[in-house]
């Protein structure tokens, strides 16, 4: 081989490995969907997965551990700045929101919750007093769901790091399947709990300071304080109702595009039917607009499920107190849109997404 051969070979080798490289290397997410399909597509299942009978894309992997009892594990992070503030959020408040959030994913499957586990990662300037009032917050959730502790670690972050709290949480289907998000059809109705907006509206009444009186208590607990619709999701889950269910912390808009992706189909909205929050008449000044806080609010937890049209009948208006709403159905295709009036248009998610 001459001189210039070996040189045309050193180029060819580079130019290639560097273009290889390239390709490989991974462009920044887009958005929170775009991150989860990178993920899912590097840690395809391999090998043995006896027991498996749900894995990743749902709000939580089910494993059978013996005939007809199955469990549900999820995990959710809980960041400060990011799912809380301390100019805005007490730290009793902040630890029982953090457990009830990571137990609405089994509220969404239809499971029992059992046990959690919980790993922090504290400060040192928030090591005392408000770590103690934090780890209140977290029990007197845990003794609401029925939960035990049963292990986790802690860690301290270099100076200026923040406070997080990750939790896996398990829960048991006891002699019944999980509702998953992927079962809906066309033709089938569209339902929602309780109210859309009001943990959104109850933050932005927190940030423009609004006092906290009688009358703002209701609105603010939306937010401070969510109720993850367990009983609701069991019940469904065992009488067999719900076709596809998921929980709406990311906002109505975004939840169910999750929902329509994961089932392969679309579905239409009645803008009119939506069970939105009201307004006060003294945060008018605020300018919210109720449709849109309903649409694109995060953190409500509230249950959006499909129903087949024949077993409508079964879904009473309210569930112990709680309102449950047809607000719209499934159809072909993968569109959503909103139908306002008689008028029919696209409806983009546009919920909560971290990485947008
Ligand atoms: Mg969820």
């Amino acid at each position: 081989m001459n001189t210039v051969q070996i040189l045309f070979l050193h180029w060819l080798w580079h130019s290639c490995y560097n273009r290889r490289a390239a390709i490989f290397i991974m462009p920044a997410p887009a958005s929170e969907s775009a991150l989860v399909e990178i993920i899912r597509r590097k840690f395809a299942l391999r090998g043995q997965s006896r027991g498996l009978a749900v894995g990743m894309g749902d709000d939580a992997a089910i494993f059978q551990i013996a005939p007809g009892r199955l469990w549900a594990i999820s995990t959710d992070a809980f960041l400060e700045g990011n799912h809380f503030s301390h100019r805005w959020h007490q730290p009793q408040e902040a630890g029982y929101k953090a457990l009830a959030r990571a137990v609405s994913d089994l509220a969404a499957m239809g499971a029992r919750p059992k046990y959690f586990t919980m790993n922090l990662a504290v400060p040192a300037k928030l090591a005392g007093r408000w770590l103690n009032h934090f780890l209140n917050g977290v029990r007197q959730a845990a003794r609401r769901y029925r939960m035990n502790l049963i292990g986790g670690d802690t860690t301290r972050p270099l100076a200026h790091g923040f406070f997080s709290a990750n939790f896996m949480v398990m829960g048991e289907l006891a002699g019944y399947q999980p509702v998953l998000r992927s079962g809906a059809r066309p033709g089938d109705i569209l339902y929602l709990s309780g109210l859309a907006g009001g943990a959104q509206l109850g933050l932005e009444m927190i940030k423009k300071g609004a006092g906290r009186n009688q009358r703002t208590r209701a609105l603010l607990r939306r937010h401070l304080r969510p109720e993850p619709r367990l009983e609701l999701g069991e019940w469904l889950a065992r009488q067999k109702l719900a076709t596809a269910m998921i929980d709406t912390s990311d906002g109505l808009s975004t939840d169910l595009q999750n929902l329509c992706a994961a089932s392969g189909v679309g579905a239409t909205l009645s803008a009119a039917s939506l069970p939105v929050v009201a307004i006060p008449a003294e945060l008018r000044r605020l300018a919210l607009h109720p449709v849109r806080l309903g649409l694109h609010g995060g953190d409500d937890y509230e249950l959006l499920f499909a129903v087949r049209p024949r077993d409508a009948q079964r879904i009473p208006a309210y569930f112990k107190k709680v309102p449950l709403t047809r607000i719209g159905r499934i159809t072909h295709g993968a569109k959503i849109t909103m139908d306002t009036a008689g008028k029919i248009q696209p409806l983009r998610a546009s919920g909560w997404d971290p990485f947008r």
